[in-house]
């Protein structure tokens, strides 16, 4: 499970890593915002209104869900159930919220949280990709220190790192992968 806040490059990383690591796959989670950009409905989200979100909520299929400025997010459980059962890798890209509840109902689960290099970084990467408007970038860019604040508290990701270059987090990240599964 990867968190972070919004621009430090968790998706950079977790498609990376589907493409390293065998046998892994994406947890496609569900959410009430509007598709961006190139995004493609089922493969970033699967994008549906409210009431069906509380419809999923209500009947128990999402393993953990939030909001995030204003808009619903949640993990369907049973691609996560699957995966774990078929002893199969699944990425779920989330936020602290989220972590908080997957800490709690899959404690075995491997928690890492990405923080930027700078908060200068972190805005140049939010403004870079041009996919938010202006006060929506400053929205993600003022729930950061939060977020921040929230996983170095601690209990949640025994794993913090700080993407700098892409390719040396995604290398930290096989060698945490590679060092929870040597213990288990
Ligand atoms: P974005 O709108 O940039 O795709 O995502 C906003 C935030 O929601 C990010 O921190 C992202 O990791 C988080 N997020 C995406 N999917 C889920 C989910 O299924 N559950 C939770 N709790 N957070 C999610």
């Amino acid at each position: 499970m990867i968190s972070g806040p919004s621009g430090a490059g968790k998706t950079s990383i977790c498609k990376a890593l589907l493409e390293r690591l065998p046998n892994s796959r994406w947890s496609v989670s569900v959410t009430t915002r509007p598709r961006r950009g190139d995004e493609v409905d089922g493969q970033a989200y699967h994008y549906i209104d409210d009431a069906e979100f509380e419809r999923l909520r209500q009947s128990d299929q999402l393993l953990e869900n939030a909001e995030y400025l204003g808009r619903k997010y949640g993990t369907p459980r049973e691609p996560v159930e699957r995966a774990i059962a078929e002893g199969a890798t699944i990425i779920l890209e989330i936020d602290v919220q989220g972590g908080a509840q997957v800490a709690q109902r899959l404690p075995e689960s491997i928690r890492v949280f990405v923080l930027p290099p700078t908060m200068d970084t972190l805005k140049a990467r939010l403004a870079g990709r041009k996919t938010e408007s202006e006060s929506l970038q400053q929205k993600r860019l003022a729930e950061a220190d939060g977020e921040i604040a929230f996983a170095i508290r601690g209990g949640v990701y025994p794993y913090i790192i700080t993407n700098d270059i892409l390719e040396d987090s995604v290398q930290k990240v096989i060698e945490i992968l590679e060092s929870e599964t040597v213990k288990s």
